[in-house]
């Protein structure tokens, strides 16, 4: 009740009820039908207590003038004539007293007289009036204007009161009264009464006031029983009213998205001295707090510090009156420690009396607001920091042909030189002026292509700047599109790529162009390629390669840069055979290539080699640098892909390489060479399958016999490894073994050997031939693979063997490489036990004069040797200085390819120590290789344990 009571008071005196605005529900019909129901009843009331007065007035008056008409005489007045004569008679002056007396004495008659009838008419008889009056009136006198009335008593013989009647005299009412003979009945005269009729009228009226009175006062009765009626209505009315606007700020007070809140002074006003609508739920829900959590907290505590000096500064602005509120954007701190943004509205509440110190806080939250703000003012500072830092200008158009522009930046100086406003509507020029004419037809089909896909555009193009120089730029954009999807302007950025235009053309320039040479390269070589290979060709095409094999030893003689010099130097050698139809390019190191396009015949083709090759050789020779020129003939009805091409041609340069004696040999890539090609894949193939496999596949061991020449007895085997294939048949090792060390499957197929012929002495070691020993083939490849001699000891002893019975070959020729880490391995194969042979002995590089420093055990003296062997004089070859010298280093001897016995008769008289040969034995397989040494341990009986 007390909160409902301080509402209305309140709101009475902030916004007073107005009850003009009170709609008031009663009905007008009513209303007047009640009005006249009461108008017509007083008037009825009026009407009646009118005619009963009357009534009473007439009968009292006509009761007077019969009871005075009872004094006069009536056998007197027979006796009057209604003449003159009448005045004689003492009859008529006592009458005529009466009469006097009577008017005299009788209230409120004014006059009396008797009427008479003569001849048809009214004829006065005698009357009240007093002797010597101004105008008297004497029997007989004739009234003229009388009316029918004054008959009446005459004709009916009744008392009648007349209506008001004028004569002479004024207005009178008459009273009539038939005066009667006396024996007859007949009536002889009437005796008239004049009452005045204002005094008649008047003396009515006085009797109706009390009557005016009631009536009145039922009017006043009725007016205020109305007013109190529409008072009632109106409060009802009033009282609907304040429930509705109650109802009404309720549940806005609770739904509002404002919040709401009463404070008195710094802190909040609580449910207990105002009610419970002080604090909405708005309110709580934006600063986070409940009206609970408000009770001991003030606006300044939870108010943002950064925001609170300015609102102390309204604040006590707005408490000493000197505002009338303030608002103000402001942090609230939640609980939680994050802050709300808001806007506060601070104004007074119920200001209307004393100066009191509440007042109300409207709140809305602007958290989504301030940080959209915040974004924008963001993306507006970003916005002009990327145009003010732009590398070009940002621009918006009309979608003409002048490209008409409505902004551009100020970036477009810098650009093209021009001021941005020179541009703006085509004011000096159009921007299409500065586009390079050439571009202007191409930059309209783009935006045209791409607009009604609404794809972003994407274009370079060159421009005029103002000092009239080209200028490479990027143009990046997008339509913009009204409601109906038309263009109604361009929008983009446009940059200045010069920088980048130059560093690609020098890239190209690098990505096609050897830096050395300034020749084109292999990439601008296969893109040609796959252009031409691509579009029909009327014209031979070929492609030939020219691999300089062995520069590698020239760097490692020479150096870097002299290799390189020398690759310029041919490169301008090479650059003279250089036109249109045959151009020149450098694809690897130490490779070039010719594409000739429009040759004659293949024999042209080879002629056109022959005299490079005649240029290299002249050129090179001297430096000891060979090498191979492939040559390979484009078939455009086949052609290979670029790769393949260019594989092909190397591999036709290497077989050049690789063929003939000449420095520079040339190779034609033909069918023959390709089915080698196929061959050596298939070879390729099987030694996988042996390496991969379990077993050994088509991996076996056949062993030719050595002989020691001071037992005469086979003293070991030299373990040969041999591959057949299902679909090649018996592949020989010169033709595998370079393809196993190329693809390096020499390693674990050098493993699988290892093991199958350390498994065969193994097996002679059980039949009983202690000391026979077997030799097995190593390549560099193995030999230079890390953990080698680990591994070789770990199968060795798995084998339980003793490594001084197995012997390790290695080639001369690989002592050409790096001498010293060969050294070094072979040098702990020797420590380990091995024993040690160089193969080929004599074909390598290795001179004799460094033998000494070899660790090794034992040279083998390539068959050439034997073959160059003159046997007519045999002491004029080298072979006896060999064998001394390796005797002298501690080296012992032994004579490979020995198939002559005169070879056999030399070597031993040179003091060779073995031999090996077809002299003695081919290659045999294990069983055959058991029975030879069986054979000849029966004959020579030299079997150290049979
Ligand atoms: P090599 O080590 O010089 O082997 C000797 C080669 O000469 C063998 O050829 C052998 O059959 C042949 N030969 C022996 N005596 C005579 C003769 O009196 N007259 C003629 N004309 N030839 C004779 P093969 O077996 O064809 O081996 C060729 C080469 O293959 C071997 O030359 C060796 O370098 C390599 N090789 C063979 N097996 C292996 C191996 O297991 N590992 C490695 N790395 N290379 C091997
Ligand atoms: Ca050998
Ligand atoms: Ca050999």
């Amino acid at each position: 009740m007390a909160r409902r009571r301080n509402m209305v008071k309140g709101q009475n005196m902030r916004l007073p009820y107005h009850t003009a605005g009170v709609k008031i529900q009663r009905s007008p019909i009513c209303l007047g039908a009640l009005i006249v129901t009461v108008f017509f009843l007083g008037g009825l009331y009026l009407h009646f207590s009118w005619r009963r007065y009357t009534q009473d007035a007439s009968s009292q008056a006509m009761m007077v003038a019969q009871s005075l008409g009872s004094v006069l005489h009536s056998e007197h007045i027979a006796m009057f004539s209604g003449s003159m004569k009448d005045l004689e008679l003492p009859e008529y002056d006592q009458c005529k007293k009466s009469l006097i007396r009577l008017v005299e004495t009788t209230n409120p008659i004014h006059a009396a007289n008797v009427m008479g009838q003569r001849d048809g008419r009214l004829i006065l008889m005698v009357d009240s009036e007093a002797p010597g009056s101004a105008s008297p009136s004497l029997p007989g006198q004739v009234y003229d204007q009388t009316d029918d009335v004054f008959w009446e008593p005459f004709r009916s013989g009744e008392t009648i009161l007349t209506d008001p009647v004028t004569d002479r005299r004024g207005e009178w009412i008459s009273a009539l009264v038939p005066i009667k003979d006396a024996m007859s009945e007949a009536v002889i005269a009437v005796f008239r009464v004049d009452y005045s009729a204002a005094e008649w009228f008047s003396h009515l009226r006085a009797q109706m006031i009390p009557d005016l009175m009631i009536v009145l006062c039922a009017f006043g009765l009725l007016g205020a029983l109305l007013f109190i009626g529409d008072q009632r209505s109106l409060l009802k009315a009033l009282n609907r009213q304040l429930a509705f606007d109650e109802a009404l700020y309720h549940s806005v007070f609770d739904q509002v998205p404002v919040g709401i809140a009463i404070l008195n002074d710094k802190s909040f006003v609580h449910q207990s001295e105002f009610g419970s609508m002080t604090i909405n739920p708005m309110f709580e829900k934006i600063i986070g707090r409940t009206r609970q959590d408000l009770e001991n907290v003030n606006w300044t505590d939870i108010t943002h510090p950064e925001d609170l000096p300015a609102e102390l500064e309204q604040f006590e602005r707005f408490r000493s009156g000197d505002s009338s509120g303030y608002t103000m954007e402001k942090r609230f701190i939640r609980p939680d420690g994050s802050s709300v943004w808001t806007n506060m509205l601070i104004s007074p509440f119920l200001s209307g009396e004393e100066r009191s110190p509440l007042h109300i806080c409207l709140l809305e939250d602007i958290t989504v607001r301030r940080a959209s703000e915040e974004s924008f003012r963001e993306s507006e500072r970003s916005k002009s920091v990327l145009l003010s830092h732009l590398p070009g200008l940002a621009y918006r158009c009309h979608y003409d042909r002048q490209w008409t522009m409505q902004f551009i930046s100020d970036g477009c100086l810098e650009l093209t030189g021009y001021a941005p406003e020179s541009l703006l509507y085509n004011k000096e020029h159009s921007f299409n002026d500065l586009i390079v004419p050439e571009f202007r037809e191409a930059l309209w089909m783009e935006w045209a292509r791409i607009l009604p896909q609404r794809r972003p555009f994407r274009f370079e193009y060159e421009i005029y700047t103002a000092d009239h120089m080209r200028k490479w730029v990027l143009e990046l954009g997008q339509g913009i599109y009204n409601a109906h999807g038309e263009v109604e302007a361009l929008e983009g950025i446009i940059m200045d790529i010069s920088d980048r235009k130059e560093m690609e053309r020098r890239l190209r320039y690098i990505g096609e162009y050897d830096s050395w040479t300034g020749l084109r390269n292999r990439a601008y070589l296969e893109n040609l390629l796959s252009v031409d290979n691509n579009r029909p060709s009327i014209h031979k095409r070929a492609v030939v390669c020219i691999n300089l094999s062995s520069t590698q030893s020239v760097t490692t003689a020479f150096g870097f840069h002299y290799t390189l010099e020398l690759i310029k130097k041919t490169a301008s050698a090479l650059e003279e055979y250089s036109t249109d139809s045959c151009m020149l390019f450098k694809t690897y190191e130490n490779r070039f290539a010719y594409y000739i396009r429009g040759y004659g015949t293949q024999a042209e083709l080879l002629q056109f080699c022959e005299s490079v090759a005649g240029t290299l050789e002249h050129l090179l020779m001297p430096e000891r640098v060979g090498g191979g020129i492939g040559v390979l003939e484009i078939d455009d009805e086949h052609p290979y892909d670029v790769d393949q091409l260019l594989k092909k041609v190397l591999i036709a340069s290497e077989k050049a390489i690789n063929s003939g004696d000449r420095e520079f040999e040339i190779c034609i890539y033909d069918a023959m060479l390709e089915s080698q090609i196929d061959r050596e894949h298939q070879i390729n193939l099987e030694l996988s399958e042996i390496a991969l496999g379990e077993g050994n596949g088509g991996l076996f061991l056949q062993y030719q016999p050595i002989l020691d020449f001071q037992s005469d007895q086979i003293c070991g085997f030299e373990a040969l490894a041999r591959v057949r294939s299902d679909t090649l048949g018996l592949i020989p090792p010169l033709e595998f073994i370079p393809i196993a060390e190329k693809t390096r499957l020499i390693i674990p197929i050098g493993y699988k050997i290892i093991s199958q012929a350390l498994l065969f002495v193994r097996n002679l070691l059980v039949g009983g031939y202690e000391t026979v020993s077997v030799a097995v083939n190593i390549s560099i490849i193995q030999l230079l693979k890390d953990g080698f001699c680990d591994r070789l000891m770990e199968i060795v002893h798995e084998m339980q063997m003793d490594p001084s019975r197995v012997h390790l070959e290695i080639t001369e020729s690989v002592f050409a490489g790096d001498y010293e880490k060969i050294n070094r391995v072979l040098w702990q194969l020797k420590n380990a036990g091995f024993h040690i042979a160089i193969d080929d002995f004599g074909t390598g590089f290795s001179s004799l004069a460094r033998e000494g420093e070899l660790n090794v055990d034992c040279l083998k003296i390539d068959k050439h040797f034997l073959d160059h062997l003159p046997l007519a004089q045999p002491d004029q070859s080298i072979i006896g200085d060999i064998i001394s010298m390796a005797h002298k280093f501690g080296h012992s001897v032994v004579a490979e390819g020995v198939e002559h016995p005169l070879q056999k008769q030399y070597l031993k008289k040179c003091g060779c120590d073995k031999m090996q040969g077809y002299l003695l034995s081919k290659p045999l397989d294990e069983e055959s290789a058991v029975g030879l040494l069986q054979r000849q341990g029966s004959a020579g009986n030299s079997r150290s344990n049979p």
